[in-house]
């Protein structure tokens, strides 16, 4: 299958960056189809560790076209910095970095009106990380968006900001901030034109041509089902869909063209943020994951909230994405563990039910768990299915039946070559 989707299945934070890193070795164009800056992908090879934020993963590999596609939003300063202090540094080649010119832009606005919005909700914080997502995405459903494209057409730019900025300035004012000046915003974003003029390009010819000519082709989310905003933990979502569907209006291809759909799923489940979170363990364990694991936010630095898997919301992922395979990520961490336990069901009002209800009854649900065993040995070392213990194999049997999908891929280290590829067996 030549277009390959690779989704986070859970709340996100799954390893998607390492996996797309592996797959970018052999595809031909990586495409990221939604988000921002508000999420990191860690991706550790040869030349450093790397979190990117925007830049797709498959920038390593100076064959592989990058492209930030039509559904996501780029904030330029941050595009900037990850292209001049985290990529350029280390000798990656940067010309095969192109950007949608209708990917929507994250004006200095959206960043200041999320903070102010955010502390503004006091107690009932969502958790955003205040990188202006949620007001660029409501401002492109609104119709008052900026986009790439017009970074480069000055008089264009100018009238559609003045219209916005008033509007803006009316927002600002009710949080007590000073109104920002149209000279000054437009003189930034006709910076930002300038720099990144000759990325920002009409993508559609490129994918289609990438598409009609069979090449490798994959689709890079961000974050996972369960901040998707229709079908996640809403209000603790994020404002775009991490779901595959949506890979398909954000890189911008039809939906029989994509062959493949690799869930990517830690061993175990973490969340960052707030949000009902059924799974998470208060005590010793959840600190181990944590610690094991190194459950901080690539971004913000936050620490993980940890918990077991939760085979409830892997089975919804499964069937909101059609997973034709998964990675599994971090099982090195369980290694240590002696017992391991799964959830398979989750009680409400005293009746057992066996898929994610809507946020109000998911805050008063109970998980109902199963026990493994553990298997006491480090698997950092295996790179193939047979090197992995017996307990191993059969706890990640149990995954791949509650998601309905083989699994395709096992991670047992951040390196690159910790990952076993089953399709090599
Ligand atoms: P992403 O946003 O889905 O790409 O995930 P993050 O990059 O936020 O989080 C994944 C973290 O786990 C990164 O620090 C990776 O280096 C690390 N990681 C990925 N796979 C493995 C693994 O198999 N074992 C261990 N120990 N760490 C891993």
């Amino acid at each position: 299958m030549t277009v390959t989707a690779v989704v986070g299945a859970q709340w996100g934070d799954e390893g998607k960056g390492r996996v797309v890193d592996y797959l970018a070795q052999r595809a031909d164009m990586v495409i990221r189809f939604q988000g921002g800056d508000n999420a990191g992908h860690t991706v550790v090879n040869e030349l450093g560790t790397f979190r990117l934020h925007l830049v797709p993963s498959g920038i390593f590999n100076p064959r592989t076209r990058c492209i930030v596609g039509t559904g996501t939003v780029v904030n330029p300063e941050t595009l900037l910095q990850e292209m001049n202090e985290q990529l350029a540094p280390v000798g990656v080649n940067l010309d095969n970095l192109w950007l949608s010119d209708r990917a929507h832009v994250i004006m200095p606005y959206h960043r200041l009106l999320d903070g102010l919005e955010e502390s503004a909700r006091g107690g009932a914080q969502i958790g955003t990380t205040r990188r202006g997502i949620g007001p660029v995405y409501a401002d492109k459903a609104a119709r008052h968006g900026i986009r790439l494209g017009d970074l480069t057409r000055p008089a264009y730019l100018r009238a559609r900001l003045a219209l916005v900025v008033e509007r803006k300035n009316r927002e600002l004012a009710y949080f007590g901030q000073p109104a920002m000046h149209l000279d000054e915003l437009v003189d930034q974003a006709v910076a930002w034109g300038k720099i990144l003029g000759p990325r920002i390009v009409d993508t559609l010819p490129m994918i289609q041509a990438a598409v009609r000519g069979g090449q490798q082709i994959l689709l890079e989310g961000q974050l996972g089902v369960m901040r998707d905003l229709d079908w996640g933990i809403y209000p603790y979502v994020t404002s775009s869909n991490p779901v595959a569907g949506a890979a398909c209006v954000g890189a911008g291809l039809p939906p029989t063209a994509i062959g493949e759909i690799i869930g990517v799923v830690k061993a175990y489940s973490t969340a960052v943020g707030a949000g009902p979170f059924p799974v998470e363990l208060h005590d010793e364990d959840g600190l181990r994951l944590r610690e094991i694991g190194q459950e901080y936010g690539a971004t913000t630095g936050r620490p993980r909230r940890c918990g077991w898997f939760d085979g409830i919301a892997i089975r919804d992922a499964a069937w909101l994405n059609g997973f034709t395979g998964l990675a599994v990520t971090k099982l090195d961490v369980l290694d240590s563990f002696t017992e391991l336990k799964i959830c398979v069901g989750y009680e409400l009002d005293a009746a057992r039910i066996d898929r994610v209800p809507t946020t109000a009854d998911l805050e008063r649900v109970t998980p109902v768990y199963e026990t493994w065993p553990g298997w006491g040995v480090s698997t950092k070392d295996a790179r193939r299915w047979d090197d992995l213990p017996a307990a191993a194999r059969a706890y990640l049997r149990r995954i791949s039946e509650l998601a309905a999908a083989p699994i395709r891929y096992v991670s047992v280290g951040p390196e690159r070559e910790q990952l076993i590829a089953m399709s090599n067996e």
